[in-house]
């Protein structure tokens, strides 16, 4: 029986030495599984009490559980001491607030976006508003007013699309010419960004969705010096100082005279030669513009002989091409974050 005792003094000392060292949870487990696990060695002791005579077994049991009973409830103890000692350094943490944290990913305005900024705020610094219209419009807006009737073989060359036997989407910003003029009276001056739809056959150069900026200038002795005027001021603000802008003679229904609008090549500066950027010409192509028609103001209820105005119609995206020296319009649509990082 003493014997026994010894035994158990012998393990309670080499289990507190052990205990005593212990400085995680996983040290902590180590010490239970030496001792009171399934091979440990108190465990391995119980189980010798079967070879006592039978008179010594209750004893022997009972003194077993004890060390057993006094052993776990210190583990336990050591338990409790090591979550506060972690709980407490957590308190201690200091945190630093003014570190900076992770720099967020905040993106870059679209090039498109910023053309049309760009032009929208040399136009307002000329006294123009910004109007924005429907992507979807009747053939009203879209071309009777505009002086398109139905039978007009230029309405062909709009391709649209149709979403009724009358509405269709936008294929110009020109629709807002005449919302503007049917709320206001001259002077009007006004540039529209937006939206616009047709049926073309998605290329290099093409998209079936494009965005146009159309602008809209209704006065007194407003003439198309005033449209090279704001044009060429336009290009220099979006291509550089140096930009020279030239009209070639052409045919809208909704102008006359008509003119397609060229401006220096940003690339070779004008000269031509090689330059892929023009095709060696020096000039690229901006798109449409010319003197609003009389039928357009008539039909407006504004008299031709005392009012006169100017429009012009770009797409923006040809535009970023120029500005960006992009080689391929559906790059501005396909949302790859290296391509648009490289414009930021
Ligand atoms: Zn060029």
């Amino acid at each position: 029986m003493s014997e026994l005792q010894t035994q158990l003094d012998k393990l309670r000392s080499a289990f507190d030495r052990d205990l005593e060292k212990a400085q995680n949870d996983k040290a902590l487990d180590n010490v239970r599984v030496r001792f009171l696990g399934r091979s440990g060695e108190v465990t391995l002791l119980r189980r010798g009490i079967g070879q006592l005579p039978p008179e010594e077994r209750p004893s022997a049991g009972k003194v077993i559980n004890e060390a057993v009973e006094a052993m776990e409830a210190v583990l336990q103890q050591a338990q409790a001491a090591l979550e506060m000692r972690a709980f407490e350094s957590r308190l201690a943490e200091k945190i630093d607030v003014t570190m900076p944290g992770p720099p967020a990913a905040i993106g870059s305005i679209h090039p498109n976006r910023r053309i049309i900024q760009d032009i929208c705020r040399f136009f307002q610094n000329h006294g123009f508003a910004v109007v924005l219209g429907p992507e979807i419009e009747p053939e009203y807006y879209n071309f009777d007013a505009l002086n398109i009737p139905a039978d007009h073989p230029a309405r062909e060359g709009f391709d649209s699309f149709f979403l009724t036997d009358n509405l269709l989407l936008r294929p110009h910003t020109s629709p807002m010419q005449i919302r503007t003029m049917q709320q206001h009276r001259p002077p009007i001056a006004v540039v529209v960004p937006g939206r616009c739809y047709r049926r073309d056959a998605v290329d290099a150069r093409h998209l079936f969705q494009f965005t146009q900026i159309e602008g809209l200038l209704v006065g007194e002795d407003v003439h198309m010096g005033h449209l090279k005027g704001m044009l060429t001021g336009m290009c220099r603000e979006l291509f550089g100082r140096d930009q020279q802008v030239r009209f070639r003679p052409s045919f809208f229904p909704f102008t006359e005279p008509s003119a397609e609008v060229d401006t220096t090549c940003p690339l070779c500066r004008g000269n031509g030669g090689e330059c892929r950027m023009c095709g060696g010409s020096g000039w690229i192509e901006l798109g449409g513009s010319g003197m609003v028609h009389p039928n357009v103001l008539r039909n407006m209820d504004f008299d031709p002989d005392v009012y006169s105005g100017w429009a012009f119609g770009f797409g923006v995206e040809r535009m970023a091409l120029v500005r960006y020296d992009i080689d391929d319009i559906r790059r501005l649509y396909e949302n790859d974050p290296n391509f648009l990082y490289q414009l930021a």
